[in-house]
């Protein structure tokens, strides 16, 4: 491999190139010297001036090459040409180690991307890899995300909407005939029902849901909780339980659900 300045030097002998800024490595100066000389020799052999190369640079790992025809008319067909010559160079570029010359592939290293051979690749890993590592980290955001903000059911006490609490207080009212017995509230029996936890009173949330559902009309049940709600509370009681048809047939479709 040349010196740097060689290799510019190099390039610079191409009439095409002589007012060009480059900023790539050494590794790329064949390709672009190639590059340079199939357009002059296009040029030359169609009689057409050549065009304006305004840079030659590295970008996001591979090869840029900034070029204007506003200084010569082309037919499409050269102007075509000289676009194919380009993009051809520019997909080799993929391959080429921009350091030393030879095989590579593009690499990234801390968010920088470069094509390098085996030897120069420094730290950095393959596109491949670099996908895989993004989906893992996106995935454990993901599951960061959902482990850290995990879903709690509100007691009625901490809803803090006055409007969503009356609505709650209209609905549950189906409750009051449940448990009159048992010295608790609708507003208690929803707590239970929604939280599972039946430590400060005196029936268990087992007892507490079979009770409810003698007592109250599946039409009531549906306006109190959602779908999902209802599916976490009563899918798993025992048929046998059940004595109201209608209610036998809702249980049967939450289980099914
Ligand atoms: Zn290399």
């Amino acid at each position: 491999m040349l010196e740097n300045s060689e290799n510019r030097k190099k390039l610079k002998e191409l009439k095409i190139f002589e007012k060009v800024p480059f900023e790539f490595k050494d590794g790329w100066t064949d390709l672009v010297y190639e590059l340079g000389k199939n357009i002059e020799e296009l040029c030359e052999l169609t009689n057409y001036e050549l065009p304006m190369i305004q840079q030659i640079k590295e970008k996001m790992g591979t090869l840029r090459f900034y070029y204007n025809t506003l200084n010569s008319q082309y037919p499409p067909i050269v102007e075509k040409s000289i676009r194919a010559l380009v993009s051809q160079t520019v997909s080799k570029s993929a391959n080429i180690c921009e350091t030393c010359g030879k095989y590579g592939e593009l690499r990234v290293d801390g968010g920088y991307w470069f094509v390098s051979c085996d030897e120069h690749k420094r730290n950095s890993i393959t596109a491949e890899e670099w996908k895989e590592l993004d989906k893992k980290q996106r995935e454990d955001l993901e599951n960061e995300k959902i482990n850290t903000k995990p879903y709690k059911v509100l007691k009625f006490e901490e809803i803090k909407s006055p409007i969503l609490k009356r609505k709650i207080m209209e609905k549950v009212a189906c409750f009051e005939a449940v448990c009159w017995d048992y010295e608790i509230n609708a507003v208690d029996v929803f707590n239970i029902l929604r939280t599972k936890d039946d430590e400060d009173f005196p029936i268990s949330y087992d007892v507490l849901r079979k009770k409810v559902l003698k007592y109250v009309s599946v039409d009531n049940l549906k306006n109190v909780f959602n779908q999902e709600q209802l599916i976490e509370i009563f899918s798993d009681i025992s048929l046998r339980a059940i004595r109201n048809p209608d209610t036998k047939i809702f249980i049967k479709e939450l289980k099914k659900a």
